[in-house]
């Protein structure tokens, strides 16, 4: 991990933030420059937060075996995301490696820092094409130098906007075949019958697991993603973090819905309940040609033409995503799997749909 990292973040002397220099147990907090009066009636949004999120981390560790000395908390898991390639990649230099068709942010954040983009594609079955992989980074080995090497790997898993999830043996296969860090981002975790990535973290010191609580944990617009992985990478992701990336509303947040983990998983065999009945409600559509196998809370859906779908579906007030320009994705929408009343309204305007129309 040391030779991957980049020279300044390694000789970093972090910001020492006052919440963070006294821990024991005191009444008057004169050291961060907070006011003390309350204008909103909530006594603690005067106060800086945990820079650590330590309740949140301990919650993370009592309900999901998640362990607090191997991870850190982010504003989202997109943070996560963006700092890790600012931790790895030399802008104009280092570069990472996607397997598309997949999340777009990975892109936009190399982009945004400067990072070069190299690409293996799924195979048309959306599967890690593993003959492909390994042929790329025989020759990125022989490539590399002091002027730049690839840093960092992103495997989405279950996989958006294909929806599949990989076997863990195939993830494991990656992450020995490459010599940087692998990120599995587990954002859609929760939906899939698969084995987590978590349990390779004993063997592969340079892996790193991303979480959300945005997707079953129904949070979005809290903004929290875990980063799970070695305690020497998390060491590295606490030291260079904005010290107050997530607010106390946040933490709070979370924690409160870390403790209905038992109304979560109902509300999760809810959406694998809708699961079923969209996968074989949509296939049964006239305007719909497949529809892929989801282990998330969403379908990729392929229909004839996806441009006419959208718009017709945008007239109706029904926003799904047209995927249709990214690769393998010829003519697909990303449906996301809602309330079985979202999910009744948007099956009877499909089943309306004329594909006459389209023209
Ligand atoms: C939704 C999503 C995220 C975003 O997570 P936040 O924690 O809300 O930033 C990350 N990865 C993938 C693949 C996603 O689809």
């Amino acid at each position: 991990m040391r030779e991957l990292l980049r020279e300044n973040i390694a000789n970093l002397t972090p910001y020492s933030c006052a919440r963070n220099d006294f821990t024991g147990e005191a009444e008057v907090f004169l050291d961060a420059n907070e006011n003390w009066q309350d204008f909103v009636g909530k006594p603690d949004a005067n106060r800086y937060p945990d820079p650590l999120a330590t309740q949140l981390r301990k919650a993370l560790q009592d309900v999901l075996g998640l362990a607090m000395s191997k991870t850190v908390i982010g504003n989202g898991s997109d943070e996560l995301i963006d700092n890790l390639m600012r931790c790895f990649c030399r802008p104009g230099k280092d570069s990472v490696l996607l397997l598309p068709p997949t999340y777009g942010a990975y892109r936009v954040f190399a982009d945004i820092n400067d990072v070069t983009v190299h690409t293996v594609p799924l195979t048309p079955s959306f599967a890690i094409d593993i003959p492909g992989l390994t042929k790329f980074l025989e020759q990125e080995k022989l490539n590399r130098n002091e002027n730049g090497r690839v840093k960092l790997l992103f495997i989405c898993s279950p996989n958006n906007p294909t929806g599949n999830a990989f076997d863990r043996s195939v993830i494991e296969q990656v992450c020995s075949l490459f010599d940087g860090i692998t990120v599995v981002d587990e954002a859609y975790y929760d939906f899939s019958n698969k084995e987590s990535a978590v349990s390779l973290l004993e063997n592969y010191p340079n892996l790193v697991v991303l979480r959300t609580l945005s997707k079953c944990w129904a949070l979005a617009s809290a903004r929290v993603g875990i980063a799970i992985a070695s305690e020497e990478i998390i060491a590295v992701l606490r030291s260079m973090k904005y010290p107050y990336n997530v607010g106390s509303p946040s933490q709070d947040l979370a924690l409160h819905a870390l403790s209905q983990a038992h109304q979560v998983q109902k509300g999760l065999a809810l959406i694998k309940a809708e699961r079923e009945r969209m996968e074989r409600a949509l296939s049964q559509l006239d305007c719909v040609r497949t529809v892929f196998p989801s282990d998330a809370n969403f379908f990729l859906v392929r229909v004839g033409n996806a441009l006419a779908v959208y718009r017709y579906l945008l007239d109706r007030g029904i926003i799904v995503r047209n995927r249709s320009k990214e690769l393998h994705c010829e003519n697909c929408l990303r449906i996301t799997i809602g309330s079985r009343e979202e999910n009744d309204r948007l099956l009877a305007e499909l089943s309306s749909y004329k594909e006459e129309q389209d023209a």
